[in-house]
């Protein structure tokens, strides 16, 4: 691993967590994309749960952005996940470090397996939803009691529509884009471990459309620490290859090779053009409690 440098937590209000969909691709470098320039690498931060390593700062030009000003971005490698060891809270400093910048818009973009017959391998998915029953237990709230956070709206409709349509701009007729709008649904598990067939079955039986390793965590934190949120994800497996045979791959050979690129690109694209006052009601959904419900006993 490359030698981290320690920096100060800079004010930057626009975040990229990158996952398993830009994996062998040292993003943004590898995408080559007019306009945006690496800033810094290798940058560790320290927070209150722990160093925060394998950051990335970027930064956009003008002809990208809304107001033709050049925009930094905040750029986490594999959702945070530590290089050698098995550590879920990796989210939770993550988003400390993002909340600590003052961070307000969030793209997470991954792979994901479909639940749903409907979503074949190589769409690309942007899910309305989460299921994940016992929510991240690494939370950024201080404490119980001080505040509401809803989870109604989850991801922002206007960031997903904006990530929608730079997605149909590029993305192949073999694949299909499926907007926010469809009301999909996005199953979490921590993993490493891929789906047994019988979770397949009872996620499905959930209501889930796809499953995902990192979604769930990332759009409850963003909720607490008031920023808008949108997953990008594609398909590596379909509903049908959970069942097949166990000698066969459930991961479809190719298709991060092919699409992992181009999913970067829209990626870049996408948070480049994000609002940057809000247009929606994301950052208003956490709300703080009475205070006599922790003030009172
Ligand atoms: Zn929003």
């Amino acid at each position: 691993m490359a030698p981290q440098q320690r920096h100060d937590i800079p004010q930057i209000e626009l975040a990229l967590i990158t996952g398993s969909s830009t994996w062998g691709i040292r993003f943004p470098e590898d995408i080559q994309m007019d306009g945006v320039k690496l800033v810094a690498r290798d940058v560790a931060f320290q927070t209150d749960y722990g160093l925060s390593e394998n950051w990335k700062i970027l930064e956009f030009a003008g002809h990208l952005t809304p107001d033709g000003q050049p925009r930094r971005a905040l750029c986490i490698y594999q959702h945070g996940n530590n290089r050698d060891t098995i550590d879920h809270s990796c989210h939770q400093r993550t988003y400390a470090v993002l909340q600590a910048a003052g961070v307000k818009h969030i793209l997470a973009s991954s792979t994901i397996g479909a639940l749903n017959r409907a979503i074949q391998v190589g769409d690309f998915v942007i899910n309305a939803d989460i299921v994940e029953l016992t929510q991240s237990p690494y939370s950024l709230l201080p404490g119980r009691m001080r505040f509401d956070c809803s989870g109604k709206q989850i991801v922002c409709p206007v960031c997903a529509g904006i990530a929608a349509n730079v997605a149909r701009k590029y993305w192949p007729a073999t694949g299909r884009v499926h907007g926010v709008e469809l009301g999909l649904v996005a199953a979490h598990v921590y993993g490493p471990r891929l789906t047994t067939p019988a979770e397949v079955m009872a996620f499905r039986s959930m209501g889930a459309d796809v499953i995902n390793h990192s979604i769930a965590p990332e759009a409850t934190l963003a909720r607490e620490i008031g920023a808008c949120f949108v997953p990008i994800a594609f398909v590596t497996a379909g509903f049908q290859d959970y069942f097949r045979p166990a000698g066969e791959s459930l991961l479809r050979p190719g298709v991060v090779e092919n699409l992992g690129t181009l999913s970067g690109r829209i990626a870049l694209e996408a948070a480049a053009r994000f609002p940057r006052t809000p247009e929606c009601l994301c950052q208003k959904l956490k709300s703080p409690q009475a205070p006599e419900r922790y003030d009172v006993w």
